[in-house]
């Protein structure tokens, strides 16, 4: 299976899957049952005030995460998709937002970061209509933490609106379950991770071997990160003289 290498002609430090990440429900990767119901919801201004975002790592739960906010606090949206032209949709894409907090429970696990975010979640948002929290890894809250974070939840502010992801439902306490509207994210085809790949490849103007790119997708298992990572790796070190051969 060798094939011609992957060129770089720019060689420049390439973030992939930074650079490519959807920045609207209608760009979001084999998630269509979830995109669907979400820009749904937010047409009709029905949206949850905590979520459950279920599933593998790489399948885009926290880029929805980061879609909702932008969402419920674009000025424009379109057909329930933010516009990503309006003053909060830029701020948010260039990460200046402040009504967006974002903790990752795996390194945030205990009862003072709740605490913290029980104190602040009154205070109206400082720049968009909403705050968005978006508690990644939220299986690795302590279970003092899942209980004092429950009260939270039970009674949030109107402007509030609570994205939790995780990769191990499990682990997450019943009772924040129940309060929460749950989506599950399935693991990304191959297919569509490879559609997705040859997007990137010519948008980026490299040349790549489709047979390349087919065994990146296969290899990433269902993580779309995954194989953005991979596929800027191969073409870093294509460029290095390393061929895309197995
Ligand atoms: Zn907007």
């Amino acid at each position: 299976m060798t094939g011609q290498a992957i060129t770089d002609p720019a060689s420049a430090a390439l973030v992939f899957y930074r650079k490519w990440r959807p920045s609207s429900f209608s760009e979001l990767v084999g998630q269509e049952h979830v995109s669907r119901t979400l820009r749904q919801s937010i047409k009709q201004g029905r949206v949850s005030h905590s979520y459950l975002f279920c599933g593998p790592r790489g399948s885009g739960k926290t880029t929805t995460a980061r879609i909702i906010a932008k969402a419920v606090n674009c000025l424009d949206p379109q057909d329930g998709d933010p516009c990503n032209d309006c003053d909060p949709c830029r701020t948010i894409n260039a990460g200046r937002f402040m009504d967006i907090i974002e903790l990752d429970a795996a390194s945030n696990r205990g009862i003072d970061e709740i605490r913290d975010i029980r104190e602040k979640v009154n205070f109206a948002p400082a720049q968009g209509k909403r705050k968005v929290y978006i508690i990644d890894e939220a299986h690795m809250l302590t279970e003092a933490a899942s209980n004092a974070f429950l009260k939270t939840l039970e009674e949030p502010p109107p402007h509030v609106i609570f994205v939790l992801c995780t990769t191990d439902v499990h682990k997450i306490l019943p009772t924040i379950i129940s309060r929460c509207q749950r989506f599950d994210f399935r693991r990304i085809a191959s297919e569509l991770i490879y559609g997705r790949l040859a997007e990137i490849t010519e948008a980026e103007g490299v040349t790549a071997d489709p047979e390349a790119i087919r065994l990146v997708a296969r290899h990433a298992a269902g993580s779309l990160r995954d194989a953005e990572n991979l596929l800027e790796q191969l073409v870093v070190s294509s460029t290095a003289g390393a061929t895309a051969s197995r």
